[in-house]
Formats: structure tokens, C-alpha cells, sequence
């Protein structure tokens, strides 16, 4: 890591990508973070232990509307849907071990309205 002439270690705390909150994590960004690092970054797509629990309790797959960026790294755009295990499994094949997909903005619309047209049905 390099120290930023301006703001030294440009330290931020790593924030989890799924609920937003803080993870035990200090981040030292040096110089490798353009200005001031402001005081939360989501730094990687590995939630916080929180979530990490949930999703491992609940029989619910989440899937991440993202996109890559210009080096290639999956970035959450916000929104997300949740898929219970069995449909999923119908839909996607094998439950992945995170039990977290990444999908495309134009795969997640679509998914996103057959959730919910699926939730009126049965409604
Ligand atoms: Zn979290």
C-alpha cells in the first residue's frame, strides 16, 4: 500500500453489500483510493456475519442485480429478489455454496416480474 500524500492511510471501514452496515473490518486505502476515502466502502461482495447467517438459515437463494465494471469485477447496482430454494433450484439448476447470484440488470427485470407476478398468483 502506498500512504496518500494528503490523507496518509485513508483508512474506511468495509462495508457488507447486502445491508449496508459496517463489517469489523478497517480498510487502509493509501493511495489507491482517488481523495478521502469516505468513512464506508463496499470493498468486496462478502456480506457481513449477519447476513452471512441469515442466508445461510433461511432456504432462500438471493439474487443481485449487478454489472461488471471497467476491470471486469461484479458490482451490486442495489436491488435484489429473493428465491426460495426449491424455485430456484427449478429455475437455476444448483444452489450456489454463497447462496448468492449475480445477475445482469435486463435478467434481473425479468425476474423480478416473474417473482412478482408469481406472488399475485398465489396471493
Ligand atoms: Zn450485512
Amino acid at each position: 500500500m502506498r500512504v496518500d500524500k494528503e490523507h496518509g492511510l485513508n483508512p474506511t471501514i468495509s462495508q457488507c453489500f447486502v445491508c449496508g452496515g459496517g463489517k469489523n473490518d478497517l480498510a487502509l486505502l493509501g493511495s489507491s483510493y482517488k481523495g478521502e476515502a469516505p468513512m464506508m466502502m463496499v470493498l468486496d461482495l462478502i456480506p457481513c456475519d449477519d447476513c452471512k447467517k441469515k442466508l445461510c438459515t433461511y432456504p432462500y437463494v438471493v439474487v443481485f442485480e449487478a454489472r461488471k465494471d471497467e476491470k471486469d469485477n461484479i458490482v451490486p447496482v442495489g436491488g435484489y429478489v429473493t428465491i426460495h430454494e426449491n424455485d430456484y433450484t427449478n429455475i437455476f439448476g444448483d444452489i450456489p455454496k454463497e447462496r448468492m447470484l449475480f445477475v445482469d440488470s435486463a435478467v434481473f427485470v425479468e425476474l423480478k416480474k416473474a417473482v412478482e407476478d408469481f406472488i399475485n398468483k398465489t396471493n
